[in-house]
C-alpha cells in the first residue's frame, strides 16, 4: 500500500468541503452521478472513433445502492475507469478549482452556500463522508487500484482485482451530528428522489434497488419484493417538449450544468428544422461569472450530436458579444468524429452560429420591450460586451448590436436607448449629444454640459469603452453623434457667432500670448460664449477627446497619445475681464493667472497635472497678493 499526501491546493478545498455547514449537502450525488455519466460519455465516444474498444451500448449504466448497517452509498459506473496514476492526478490534485478561487475573491462574502453549487466535483464526496473509498480499473490496462483517503491525512493506494472497466466509489457516512441527518440518506425515498431533482436528464441508466410490493398469487396478502429500476427518465433536458419543462427544472440543469448560484434571467430554448437541424438551449445569467472579463473566460456552448457529447465549449457557436450566453446544442447534421478544425469549416455549424446569433437578437430586444428591468440587469451585467462588439471587427458587427445598447440620459436620469433618443428628434434635429466623464455626477457638472442639457437630451457616457463604441457608429438612424465635449460643438445663432468671432478677433494677442505661456499644452486659447455660469472649459479639436486619451494611456503598450486640447474662457465671466486688465497692466500676474487657469481646466476634465506644487503656490500667491 502507498501513502500519498494532498497537494496543499486540494488541502484547501478538501478543508472548505469538510467544514462546509453548507446545507444543501446532497449535491455530492449529482456531483458523483454527473463524473460517473461524463466517463461513460467518453468510453461510448472513443468505442465510436476506435473499434479496439468495444462497448455495448445498452448495457451503459450507473447504479447507486445503500447499506444500512454498514453506513455506505455506493456509486458505480461502467465508464473508462481510472489507472492508478490517473487516480493519484485526478483525485489527488485541483489543479485550480474555481470554486476556490472564487470564495479567495469574494472573501466578505463569506457565503458558504455558494460552495455547493459550484462545479465541486468529487471533493464533495466528503461533505457527507469520513472515508471514501474510490475502486478503479481502466479500459486501459487489466490492472485495477484502490484508492482510499479519510480526507485529511492524504490517500492511500493498493491493488485491487476488480475485472470489469469503471469505478466503484464507496462513500462512509459521517455520523449524525445537530446540524445534519446523514442517516437520513440511507433510505431509498431519498436517494430516489435527489438523483430525481438533479440527475433525471443524464443520458444512461441510473439503477438502483427498490422495494416493491405485489398481491400474492391466489390470496389477499400483499408481499414486498426487491428489484432494480432506473430512476432517471434519461431525455436530455432540451429534447423535452417545452410546455413538459417547468422553470424549477430549467433553473435546476442550469445551475447544476453551468455552476451558477443565481437563476439564469432568461431561457430560449427552440428547435430548427430546415437546412440544419438543430435544438438549442441557451441561458442569459444574471450575473457575470466571476472571470468573465478575464482572459481566463472561455466562451462556447456545448455541443451534442444525437445526445453524445463532442465538446465542452465550441466557440464557433457564438459570437464574441454574446459570449456571456451558455447552454446546450444538438444537432444530427455533424459527424461524430469531427474535430476542432474541422469544425471551424463545417458548414452546418456555421448555419448553426447563425441562427442561434438572430435568435439572441430577437430575444434580447423582446426582453427590451416587455421587461425593461430585467433588460437593465441584463445590461448592467453584459453591456459592455455588447459595445465592445460595434467597436471590435472594425465596426462590422455595429448594425447587429446598435438597438442593444443603452446609455445614461440627462433628461430621463436613467438609461436609455439610442432609439429612443432619436424617437423624441424631430427633423431639423440632426445630432444626438454625448459628452463622456468618469462618473454621472461628474459629467452633470462639466462646465460644457450646463449649457447644453438645458436645450438638449445628452447621453452620458462613462464606461471606458462607450467613445470607442460610439466613434464606430458615427450615426444612428440618420442621426449624427455629436461631443458636447468637443471644440466645434456650437449651439449658438449666427449672430452670437460673430459677435464672439469679433472679441477673439479683439483678444488675438492676449490669447495668443497665454497659449505660449502654456508651452503648447494647448493648440489654441479663445473665448467662448457656450459656458453659461462657468468661467473655463477644456475641449478639444479632431478626433481624440481626453477621455479616451486617458483610456489609451492606460492600456499597458508604449503608444501614448495626446488630445488636441483648447482652452475655452468664458466672454461673459468676470475672470475674462480680470485677465484683459492684467494683460495691460501687470505681465506677471497674467501669466500665473494663465497657468491657473489651464490647471483648472484640467482638473474639470479629471486630468492629471503634471506639477501641482507649482499650482498650488501660484494660487497663494494670487492669493496674497490681494
Ligand atoms: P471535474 O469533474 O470537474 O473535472 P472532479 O473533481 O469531479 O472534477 O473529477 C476530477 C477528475 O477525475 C475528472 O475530470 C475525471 O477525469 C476523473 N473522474 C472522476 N470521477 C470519475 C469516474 N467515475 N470515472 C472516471 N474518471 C473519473
Amino acid at each position: 500500500m502507498k501513502k500519498r499526501q494532498f497537494k496543499t491546493e486540494s488541502k484547501r478545498v478538501l478543508d472548505l468541503m469538510i467544514n462546509s455547514i453548507y446545507t444543501n449537502k446532497e449535491i455530492f450525488l449529482r456531483e458523483l452521478i454527473s463524473n460517473a455519466s461524463d466517463a461513460i460519455d467518453k468510453l461510448y465516444y472513443l468505442s465510436l472513433t476506435n473499434k479496439s474498444i468495444k462497448v455495448n451500448k445498452d448495457n451503459l449504466f450507473i447504479k447507486v445502492d445503500y447499506n444500512k448497517d454498514k453506513r455506505t452509498i455506493t456509486i458505480t459506473d461502467n465508464g473508462t475507469g481510472m489507472t492508478e496514476e490517473e487516480l493519484e492526478n485526478n483525485l489527488g490534485v485541483i489543479a485550480e478549482s474555481g470554486s476556490l478561487k472564487f470564495k479567495e475573491e469574494n472573501k466578505e462574502q463569506n457565503d458558504v452556500n455558494i460552495i455547493g453549487q459550484f462545479g465541486v466535483g468529487f471533493y464533495s464526496a466528503f461533505m457527507v463522508s469520513d472515508k471514501v473509498t474510490v475502486e478503479s480499473k481502466s479500459y486501459k490496462e487489466d490492472k485495477a487500484t484502490i484508492w482510499e483517503s479519510t480526507g485529511v491525512d492524504g490517500y492511500t493506494l493498493s491493488p485491487s482485482d476488480k475485472k470489469e472497466n469503471g469505478t466503484i466509489i464507496t462513500l462512509h457516512l459521517k455520523e449524525d451530528t445537530e446540524d445534519y441527518n446523514y442517516s437520513e440518506l440511507l433510505s431509498e425515498y431519498k436517494l430516489r428522489s435527489i438523483i430525481k431533482k438533479y440527475s433525471d436528464y443524464i443520458s444512461y441508466p441510473i439503477k438502483m434497488e427498490v422495494e416493491n410490493s405485489r398481491k400474492k398469487e391466489d390470496s389477499d396478502e400483499y408481499e414486498t419484493y426487491k428489484e432494480v429500476t432506473t430512476i432517471n427518465s434519461m431525455i436530455p433536458l432540451w429534447k423535452k417538449n417545452k410546455k413538459d419543462i417547468n422553470n424549477e427544472e430549467y433553473n435546476n440543469f442550469y445551475s447544476d450544468k453551468f455552476f451558477d448560484y443565481k437563476e439564469p434571467l432568461k431561457v430560449i430554448h427552440f428547435n430548427i428544422e430546415g437546412n440544419v437541424n438543430f435544438t438549442a438551449m441557451l441561458y442569459i445569467p444574471s450575473h457575470a461569472p466571476y472571470d468573465y472579463y478575464s482572459k481566463e473566460y472561455e466562451k462556447g456552448l456545448q455541443l451534442y450530436t444525437n445526445g453524445v457529447l463532442i465538446m465542452d465549449k465550441c466557440s464557433d457557436l457564438l459570437p464574441d458579444y454574446f459570449s456571456f450566453v451558455r447552454g446546450v446544442v444538438d444537432t444530427e447534421d455533424i459527424p461524430l468524429n469531427i474535430s476542432r478544425e474541422t469544425l471551424q469549416e463545417n458548414k452546418n455549424i456555421k448555419l448553426i452560429a447563425k441562427s442561434i446569433e438572430t435568435k439572441i437578437k430577437k430575444e434580447l430586444l423582446e426582453l427590451l420591450k416587455d421587461d425593461r428591468s430585467k433588460y437593465e440587469e441584463f445590461y448592467k451585467a453584459f453591456g459592455t460586451g455588447l459595445k465592445f462588439g460595434i467597436y471590435n471587427d472594425y465596426g462590422m458587427n455595429k448594425d447587429k448590436l446598435e438597438d442593444l445598447v443603452m446609455f445614461y440620459s440627462s433628461k430621463e436620469k436613467k438609461l436609455i436607448t439610442l432609439d429612443e433618443y432619436v424617437q423624441k428628434l424631430n427633423e431639423d434635429n440632426k445630432n444626438i449629444y454625448y459628452c463622456s466623464g468618469e462618473t454621472i455626477d461628474k459629467i452633470d457638472m462639466l462646465p460644457q454640459v450646463e449649457n447644453i442639457k438645458d436645450k438638449h437630451e445628452v447621453l452620458y457616457l462613462t464606461d471606458y469603452v462607450d467613445e470607442f463604441a460610439i466613434m464606430a457608429l458615427r450615426e444612428y438612424k440618420g442621426k449624427t453623434f455629436v461631443n458636447v465635449a468637443n471644440e466645434s460643438t456650437d449651439l449658438s445663432t449666427e449672430e452670437e457667432k460673430e459677435k464672439i468671432k469679433k472679441e477673439n478677433e479683439t483678444n488675438k494677442s492676449m490669447l495668443d500670448e497665454m497659449k505660449d505661456i502654456l508651452e503648447g499644452s494647448v493648440t489654441e486659447v479663445k473665448l467662448t460664449n457656450k459656458l453659461k455660469s462657468h468661467p473655463v472649459c477644456l475641449t478639444t479639436t479632431g478626433e481624440i477627446s481626453t477621455s479616451m486619451e486617458k483610456v489609451i494611456n492606460a492600456m499597458p503598450t508604449d503608444e501614448k497619445i495626446k488630445a488636441s486640447e483648447v482652452l475655452e474662457i468664458n466672454a461673459n465671466h468676470k475672470i475674462a475681464d480680470k485677465l484683459k486688465e492684467l494683460y495691460e497692466k501687470d505681465k506677471e500676474e497674467f501669466k500665473k493667472y494663465t497657468k491657473v487657469i489651464y490647471y483648472e481646466a484640467r482638473l474639470i476634465e479629471g486630468l492629471p497635472i503634471d506639477n501641482p506644487t507649482e499650482m498650488s503656490n501660484l494660487i497663494c500667491d494670487i492669493m496674497a497678493n490681494k
